[in-house]
């Protein structure tokens, strides 16, 4: 009995460099599509003959996903079934596809997801730093003035950062990561996974930084890198905004007052909003 059905679209995952890291519903799937829709298909026919799969591909890429979402709800609305892949790992995730999913969805088409691998969930689960909250970043503009700013407005964040960084700018984006969060903030660098030469390491920023730049294979391949959030306790200071909610009201109001305030507008403890207000009299 087949597995597919009739007017559905699959979004499947496939493996992010161990080309055994395929499920096997994926593998399935794959086969009994009518169509897949690749990023590029080129590189996905490769993974398809390891797989002896021989379903027709087609491209959907950034430049034409609008144009093509069009055509396959059509397809899928005649019955057809398609599966959705990407170069690596879970389509969407810094990859195309949403414009088609959505557009799937406003049609009145079904989505089924096929879980599998993504680099970021991959690294996350072995960087040893916080897993249960994260915030995942995606890339980091190629602008180093724009990638600077972006990093600035994370440096009160409490959850573990999660960023995507290409081999030609990751030791430029480590230095700016260094200047912005300091040498001393927790980190893990996880390169390759699941391939050959893969590397994870876990350390400061700062020897991270200094580890990268001194050896030029560890500059090569694709990169994940994650940060530790901003610890409140370690720092022991607050986040800015309510840093600078406090100070407003305090400005204005005496200390227990404004801090009894603050703490209803930020949601952060009486306690230490009003030891903050204390400290900045000192
Ligand atoms: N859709 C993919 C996923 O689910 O992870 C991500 C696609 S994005 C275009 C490619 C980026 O993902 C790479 O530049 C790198 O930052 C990260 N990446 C993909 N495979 C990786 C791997 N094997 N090791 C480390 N990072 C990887």
């Amino acid at each position: 009995m087949s597995i597919i059905q009739p007017g559905v679209l699959y979004i499947v995952a496939t493996p992010i460099g161990n080309l055994d890291d395929i499920t096997l519903r994926a593998r399935d799937i794959l086969s009994e599509v009518d169509a897949i829709a690749a990023e590029d298909t080129r590189h996905s026919r490769s993974l398809l003959n390891h797989l002896g799969i021989n379903t027709p591909l087609f491209a959907v890429h950034d430049h034409n996903e609008e144009q093509k979402s069009q055509s396959i709800i059509e397809r899928l609305q005649r019955g057809e079934s398609i599966a959705l892949i990407s170069d690596a790992g879970t389509p969407l995730i810094s990859d195309p596809g949403y414009r088609l999913v959505r557009a799937a969805h406003q049609a009145g088409q079904q989505v089924c997801p096929i879980p599998g691998a993504s680099a970021m969930v991959t690294a996350l689960s072995v960087c040893g730093l916080a897993t249960d909250r994260f915030c995942f970043e995606g890339f980091l503009s190629a602008k180093s003035g724009t990638r600077r700013d972006q990093l600035k407005k994370l440096t009160d964040e409490s959850r573990t950062l999660i960023f995507y960084e290409s081999s030609h700018r990751v030791v430029a984006t480590l230095i700016d990561m260094v200047e912005i969060f300091g040498r001393e903030r927790e980190a893990t660098l996880a390169r390759e996974l699941t391939k050959k030469f893969e590397t994870i390491k876990q350390s400061t920023l700062s020897d991270l930084q200094e580890f990268v730049a001194g050896d030029a294979n560890q500059q090569k391949g694709e990169f994940v890198l994650l940060i530790a959030g901003e610890k409140a306790e370690q720092v022991g200071t607050l986040d800015s905004e309510s840093r600078r909610i406090v100070e407003l009201l305090g400005n204005e109001l005496p200390v227990k007052q404004a801090s009894k305030l603050a703490a209803e507008i930020t949601g952060r403890k009486k306690r230490e909003l009003y030891q903050h207000l204390l400290g900045r009299e000192k």
